[in-house]
């Protein structure tokens, strides 16, 4: 176990934001958790987890907590029958983990592809793309408990997973330190999504998983800006859903607006009324803009701050009231 003191988040996260945190902890297995909360227990600083800190927005100021950084990344392969048990650790880069289960011909991972962050924090949101989230693919998770000093294993149905979200990120408290996923022998291809399709009849052979993760990652690197070029956290509203009235409503006023049906009601992309509604492409405040290829995900320039973020995603956020009477959610964590 390693803590270090005043350490400075705009280094731990990819918007590149974020002033020092009192302490950042650093541990190589899940077994040192109950170490790492006595030491931030002594200190009196909350513990917050942190991944590859691709969906924080942290603040300017001081930050007292003790962030917690695993970076065990084992993994593993068990043969079940068609199926393989693959559980890795809460370190593990998510898309290195895709890129090892996918050259293993294994189906299930394939669309999350190129999607940043770790092992770890994926069940949190739910992370999702392409028609395939997570859950779908995850049999259980291991966290730990601090509040009862013990080690706990959720099966799926135990996560309260829904669209970008889960028990981990309503009720925080618990770290993630291994997940266990299900993955197939028998080809799943899910390449219903219209980026895909596109490919596909332009002649893309998507037969193998590995193949279809290939395809994914050059999708998003067309769309999504470059972590080793610009200051970012991906998209940064969730795509929300609404009653099928204020669709029928929406709809009416923008015949192009699609909407996807969920058990919640209708999902839209909220990228398009910012496009073709809106003209949010490269709509800059200061030092921050909204990424001209991509409506949703917001860039920071070098040297931007938290507040000019706050600035322009409230700016953002009322244009989107203003025209559509939806409250955009943050899929964005803000740490303070
Ligand atoms: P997109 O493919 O343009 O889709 C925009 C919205 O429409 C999303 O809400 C998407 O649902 C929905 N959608 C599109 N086709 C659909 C279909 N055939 N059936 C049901 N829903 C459909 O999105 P994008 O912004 O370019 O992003 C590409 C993919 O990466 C999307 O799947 C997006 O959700 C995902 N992504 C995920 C994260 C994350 O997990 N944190 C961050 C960034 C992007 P879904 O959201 O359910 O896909």
């Amino acid at each position: 176990m390693e803590a270090r003191e005043n350490v400075p988040l705009s280094d731990h996260t990819t918007l590149r934001i974020g002033g020092p945190a009192a302490l950042l902890i650093t541990i190589e297995r899940p077994e040192e958790l109950p170490k790492a909360y006595e030491l931030a227990r002594k200190r009196e600083l909350p513990v917050y987890p942190l991944g590859a800190g691709s969906n924080i927005l942290a603040s300017d100021g001081p930050i007292k907590r003790a962030m917690l950084h695993i970076t065990a990344t084992n993994v593993t392969y068990v043969d079940d029958g068609d199926v393989v048990r693959v559980t890795a650790d809460a370190g593990k880069d998510w898309d290195e983990l895709v890129s090892e289960t996918t050259s293993r011909g294994l189906w299930g991972l394939e669309n999350l592809a190129g999607i940043p962050g770790t092992v770890g924090a994926a069940p949190v949101q739910n992370i999702g793309a392409y028609g395939r989230e997570v859950m779908d693919v995850i049999a259980r998770v291991e966290a730990y408990d601090p509040a009862h000093d013990s080690f706990i294993t959720y099966a799926n149905e135990e996560c309260g997973f829904t669209y970008r979200d889960s028990r981990f990120k309503r009720e925080p408290g618990q770290v993630i330190t291994r997940v266990t996923f299900t993955l197939s022998r028998t080809p799943r291809p899910n390449l219903s999504y219209a980026d895909v399709a596109r490919r596909l009849a332009e002649g893309a052979v998507l037969d193998t998983p590995m193949a279809i993760a290939r395809e994914m990652r050059d999708i998003r690197a067309q769309k999504f800006p470059d972590l080793s070029v610009h200051g970012t956290a991906g998209s940064f509203f969730k795509n929300p859903t609404i009653s099928s009235d204020a669709f029928a409503a929406l709809h009416e006023k923008y015949p192009e607006l699609s909407g996807f049906e969920t058990e919640k009601g209708i999902k839209i992309p909220i990228a398009w009324i910012m496009d073709h509604v809106l003209f949010l492409r490269g709509h800059t405040i200061g030092p921050v803009r909204m990424f001209e290829r991509h409506a949703l995900v917001v860039v920071a320039d070098p040297g931007a701050t938290a507040h000019d973020v706050e600035v322009l995603a409230n700016d953002v956020a009322k244009r989107i009231y203003d025209a559509t009477k939806i409250n955009v959610e943050r899929e964005v964590q803000s740490l303070q």
